[in-house]
């Protein structure tokens, strides 16, 4: 545990104001004053309910944007305040630089020899080498354990350290290194909580339930359809099952995927040296996945014996493969979807003129930090301040309530001094 021994008392404070949401999940951005280096840390998304439009945001100046993660609710606005800011430079892990350079390459209104001018003013950091901002002030990128590539970041002044989690998990997962607090003497915590308030299972708990009854329906001889959006706890399982199966210790099937998710699960591969899994198995993560649609779009899913089917987007529209997901479901097959959508919305969206048999699971897994976890971590870390983001207000008023420590919740656009 750190022990302070800094007095706040002459030191000037950092500012900062969260834009474009602060109080929902989503629309992620926060904008510091760092002495006089203007900071921007997730655009955010492009548009958004709060009314606050990142890309009418008139920052007199910018001189370095940082990413969290690639999540799109992050990193939505990015080429928008890129394109009004032609100078600024973007800093985040490799990892979500592919992912970013794969989100914005889907977007009909980016050429691809504009996208790749952009991808050249982003600068690809390596988790833990601190980096100089200029004015004293040094950045690091450390685990974040949320999605491939997601930081939190450490922010190093004169003044004192600064911590920003971005979106991120303390329980390992399996997959990826969890976020472990810093050894540091931490003035100000500013900390999503987007679980405070939610009833979800401990990551933990949430993925071996999960594995438990999609490996029982296998074994069961079923067929298993799962929404999965790219970056999600859902993908996630899919690279778990895959390397459970490698151990032998998941039924054997094959995982087939969409090709709305292929480009994701590649960059989970190639950047797989990154991982946690990696650590623990060297080069023998298993990726056992097939690219199922369109090639038997046409077919029969009766003659493709036991799968699991990850197909995106989880919305169950546009790309989704609906018509080949009704069969599967129709001839009794199972879709396991997350909690977002209701049995009856699913019923709506992929088999809106069929009789449902119920063989619809919802299964609840989460790569957000607990309410439970965030208040011990902020006891170990025992930070200055501590600044909640990112959850939903009420919960997160309530949770600020019960900490012993100074700590408050941000509202959108105002001026916060830690
Ligand atoms: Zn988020
Ligand atoms: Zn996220």
């Amino acid at each position: 545990m750190t022990i302070k021994t800094s007095k706040t008392a002459n030191r000037s404070p950092i500012k900062f104001y969260t834009l474009g949401g602060s109080n929902g999940v989503g629309k992620h951005s926060l904008f510091f004053k760092l002495k006089n280096l203007n900071v921007l840390i997730d655009p955010g998304i492009q548009s958004n309910t709060d009314g606050v439009d990142v890309r009418k945001k008139n920052f007199d100046k910018l001189d370095a944007i940082l990413l969290t993660h690639a999540h799109i609710d992050h990193i939505g606005a990015l080429i928008a305040v890129m394109e009004n800011h032609p100078q600024v430079r973007v800093y985040c892990t490799a990892a979500t630089k592919m992912l970013v350079e794969q989100a914005f390459n889907k977007r009909p209104d980016i050429s691809p020899p504009n996208l790749d001018l952009f991808m050249k003013r982003i600068y690809a950091m390596k988790y833990k080498d601190a980096f100089c901002l200029g004015r004293g002030i040094d950045i690091s990128f450390i685990h974040a354990g949320h999605i491939l590539g997601s930081a939190s970041i450490i922010i190093n002044t004169p003044e004192g350290n600064y911590l920003v989690t971005g979106d991120f998990a303390t329980e390992a997962r399996g997959l990826l290194h969890p976020f472990i607090a810093p050894d540091l003497d931490l003035r100000g915590l500013i900390s999503e909580g987007s679980l405070v308030g939610h009833n979800f299972p401990s990551a933990t708990r949430g993925q071996d339930h999960f594995l438990g009854e999609v490996g029982r329906l296998i074994e069961n001889n079923q067929q298993i359809i799962l929404p999965t959006d790219c970056l999600s706890v859902f993908q996630e399982m899919a690279i778990i099952i895959s390397q459970e199966q490698t151990k032998g210790k998941f039924p054997d099937c094959p995982i087939f995927i969409n090709n709305w998710l292929k480009d994701s699960f590649s960059a989970y591969a190639e950047h797989s040296s990154s991982l946690f899994l990696a650590r623990e198995n060297s080069k023998k993560i298993g990726w056992n996945f097939m690219v199922l649609e369109p090639f038997y779009s046409g077919s029969n899913p009766e003659s493709l014996g036991r799968f699991c089917y990850f197909a995106g987007p989880a919305h169950l529209k546009r790309s989704f493969p609906k018509d080949f997901a009704g069969k599967i479901v129709e001839q009794g097959g199972v879709m396991v979807t997350d909690s977002r959508l209701s049995s009856s919305q699913v019923k709506k969206r992929v088999l809106p003129q069929r009789k449902m048999k119920g063989n619809i699971a919802q299964l609840k897994c989460s790569n957000h930090i607990s309410g439970a976890d965030l208040s011990s971590l902020i006891e170990q870390m025992r930070p200055e301040n501590v600044v909640l983001i990112h959850g939903q207000k009420h919960a997160l008023g309530r949770f600020g309530r019960k900490l012993s420590m100074p700590s408050s919740v941000a509202e959108i656009g105002e001026e916060i001094k830690l």
